[in-house]
């Protein structure tokens, strides 16, 4: 599989050279493996991806293709989506998956519908000339495409999210951001499962143990549904996954804040590294 990070900030956009090493665009991955593309999350990552994918279309005359993958529906996860070139191709043919909202009744649809409405954006989803189908998915749901298979489970995050697990040829990969861990020096047990083994575990690790404690820098971050980055390392560990990415950087950390994380994760897991805007990797 062919990875790459177009966005790794939590919460809200940065920008600025401060923040040039690692990347200010939210949440957005991409996976390639063999004739599927999968995109994980529609963040302000996603404009760069969809203006790659708009190239490549022009260039090689073939439509684009890619299922989308939500983890959940927080702004910063979706706010990208309207900007999305390949949407507005007729050509684009769309998967889109997401997790129903806590009424049990509001879809995908209906959120990336609300976003793209007067007075806060001025052209609607139904002006977006691709075809969209959508579809919910929920936790415990296995999705096989292919050779890939993808399953979901729910994480632990006000509103909820879902981890994803993606299984392809005998490479594996978990991805799971907007995650709180359970109390100091445990593992979220059903997490490591859904990552045992992965040859990349890719995790929220937002905060220092001392900001989510609240002994620096405000309140204390708990119940916020984030983790510091030694429960990412903890769950690392537990899982046997053989790498680790850190993600959702705190868009109060910059580049010299999110290397110092990153240096002080790799003595508790050593094949660890923070998430960066940067070249493809091959997982
Ligand atoms: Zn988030
Ligand atoms: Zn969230």
């Amino acid at each position: 599989m062919r990875v790459r990070f177009w966005g790794v900030r939590g919460s809200i956009a940065t920008s600025g050279p401060e923040f040039a090493r690692f990347g200010g665009n939210t949440t957005c991955f991409e996976i390639e493996a063999g004739d599927q593309r999968l995109i994980i999350d529609a963040g302000t990552g996603i404009r760069g991806l969809g203006d790659k994918l708009s190239a490549q279309a022009r260039l090689l005359g073939r439509d684009v293709q890619a299922t989308m993958l939500f983890t959940h529906l927080h702004w910063d996860h979706i706010q990208g989506f309207p900007f999305f070139g390949p949407a507005y191709l007729p050509g684009t043919q769309l998967d889109l998956y997401g997790p129903l909202e806590e009424d049990g009744v509001t879809t995908l649809e209906d959120v990336l519908a609300a976003q793209m409405t007067p007075p806060t954006f001025p052209v609607g989803l139904e002006a977006m000339p691709s075809t969209k189908r959508f579809h919910v998915i929920g936790d415990g749901d296995v999705l096989a495409l292919g050779d890939l298979v993808v399953r979901a489970q729910s994480l632990s995050h006000p509103q909820g999210s879902l981890g994803y697990r993606v299984d392809y040829q005998g490479r594996s990969l978990c991805f799971a951001t907007d995650t709180e861990h359970p109390g100091k020096d445990e593992v979220d047990e059903a997490l490591a499962d859904l990552a045992r083994g992965v040859d990349l575990f890719i995790c929220d690790a937002q905060y220092t143990e001392a900001e989510y404690e609240g002994r620096v820098a405000g309140p204390s971050r708990k119940g916020w549904g984030h983790s510091p980055y030694v429960a990412a390392a903890r769950t690392a560990k537990a899982a046997g996954a053989r790498r680790l990415m850190l993600t959702h950087h705190d868009p109060n950390h910059d580049d010299g804040v999110v290397a110092a994380i990153e240096r002080e994760a790799r003595v508790l897991f050593p094949a660890c590294r923070a998430a960066a805007e940067t070249r493809p990797l091959t997982v």
